[in-house]
């Protein structure tokens, strides 16, 4: 098959969804990144790829085999703002463009860019990255031209009801990302999870800055956990997942994860035999990784760290510019 084609993965005979899977290429390590188009009352599609040529090829490609144009697309909905997601935005002249609010920070890059690039270098300051990474990490971030730069048409909140699509609610599921929804259809009882939970790899709970644009970072992995747990709550029979197959055992792979980062986190907890910083523990934790890997590990070290202070295990002190971690 070519790795451009759509596959149609599901026509629902009776109810309001019929959903068409497009898998579209992504210049990055994950690999392909997964879109939806859905026709219910509205035609929707949920995420569109990459701001890449091979990633337009694919979108057209895949909406002309379900049968549609670019033009026909009326709804275009983000499940979260990573460019992997949310690229193409401005590929659909007629649709109304529908995410949480935080994506509008992304696609206003001027006014923001500063206010990142501070943010980013305060967080890694405080995890005694060395100076020359620090650089080196706020540039990749800073790779902007991926992104689309089209304003939202209208913000979705926790629970809103997605318009075009009755049943079909949103939930706010931060952790992955700040901005990150999950669609749950109330009568087919099937997600369109973005990045939630993703089958063959753990989703990395990033740093990002807040959504009240303070300077306090949120705590990732706490907040991807609570949302890991909200997802066994719902009855689902599957997720269509923003990376690789559906998946329809949602209950025992969540289980998986939260186990996996809990075995990681009692390995930090080891290596707090004395004192450390972020920098250094993610230096021991992950030996091999290399420097272009250095910010996704950072992000997951917090993540078991703060773990570990919620729990009690350690506490976290100011030392100078840095925070120094230490069991209690
Ligand atoms: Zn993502
Ligand atoms: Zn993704």
């Amino acid at each position: 098959m070519n790795k451009y084609s759509f596959r149609e993965i599901e026509k629902q005979g009776g109810t309001d969804m019929e959903i068409t899977k497009i898998i579209i290429p992504t210049p990055y390590d994950v690999g392909d990144v997964n879109a939806f188009l859905v026709k219910g009352e509205a035609l929707s599609i949920f995420d569109v790829g990459t701001k890449t040529p091979t990633a337009y090829e694919a979108l057209v490609h895949g909406i002309k085999n379900a049968g549609y144009q670019l033009s026909d697309i009326e709804q275009v909905i983000l499940t979260h703002h990573h460019p992997d997601h949310a690229g193409w935005i401005e590929a659909f002249p007629n649709a109304r463009i529908l995410g949480h609010e935080y994506i509008d920070y992304w696609m206003n890059k001027e006014e923001l860019l500063s206010y990142r690039d501070d943010f980013y270098e305060l967080q890694l300051k405080k995890q005694a990255v060395p100076e020359e990474y620090i650089q080196k990490i706020i540039q990749i971030r800073r790779r902007m031209d991926l992104y689309g730069n089209t304003p939202l048409t209208q913000f979705i909140k926790d629970r809103d009801e997605i318009p075009g699509h009755p049943g079909l609610i949103a939930y706010y599921t931060p952790g992955h990302a700040q901005s990150h929804f999950i669609f749950y259809n109330q009568k087919s009882k099937e997600v369109i999870g973005g990045d939630l939970l993703l089958e063959k790899i753990a989703s990395n709970p990033l740093i990002e800055p807040p959504v009240d644009l303070s300077f306090d970072r949120p705590k990732s992995l706490i907040q991807y956990h609570e949302s890991l747990k909200f997802l066994t709550s719902l009855d689902i029979t599957k997720l269509y997942s923003g990376h690789g197959n559906d998946i329809v055992d949602v209950k025992e792979l969540v289980d998986v994860r939260i186990q996996k980062d809990l075995l990681r986190t009692n390995q930090v907890y080891e290596i707090l035999h004395e004192p450390k910083t972020v920098y250094e523990v993610t230096k021991e934790l992950y030996p091999n990784a290399n420097d272009y890997q250095l910010g996704l590990t950072l992000s997951k070290t917090q993540g078991y760290l703060d773990l570990l202070v919620k729990n009690e295990r350690i506490r976290c002190e100011q030392v100078g510019e840095y925070e120094l971690y230490s069991r209690l």
